[in-house]
């Protein structure tokens, strides 16, 4: 039998899962909307959901391709704890 526990990446994977539908409805939501207020608050709040889509999307890629959790500068393992405060974090704590 092989443990059923679940790998604590899993966990990471389930946050960015939810993270990545929240943005995705932000952003579906705001577009459909259209400005409210004014233009720039908007535009960023536009902006922010793509980036929250964005960063989420790539960080679940990185994981199905086995990259996820290592700096993408100096190739170390980034921490644990870094990776549960930032689970899209591409950068160890030295490199961000
Ligand atoms: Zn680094």
């Amino acid at each position: 039998m092989t443990s059923t526990m679940q790998e604590p990446v899993e966990l990471l994977r389930d946050r960015l899962e939810r993270a990545f539908a929240v943005h995705t409805n932000r952003l579906t939501e705001l577009t459909v909307r259209g400005p409210a207020t004014d233009p720039a608050t908007y535009e960023a709040q536009v902006e922010s959901a793509r980036h929250g889509v964005a960063n989420t999307a790539q960080a679940l890629r990185r994981m199905s391709e086995g990259s996820y959790g290592r700096c993408e500068a100096c190739g170390t393992t980034i921490d644990w704890q870094r990776l549960v405060a930032v689970p899209h974090a591409r950068r160890c704590s030295h490199c961000r």
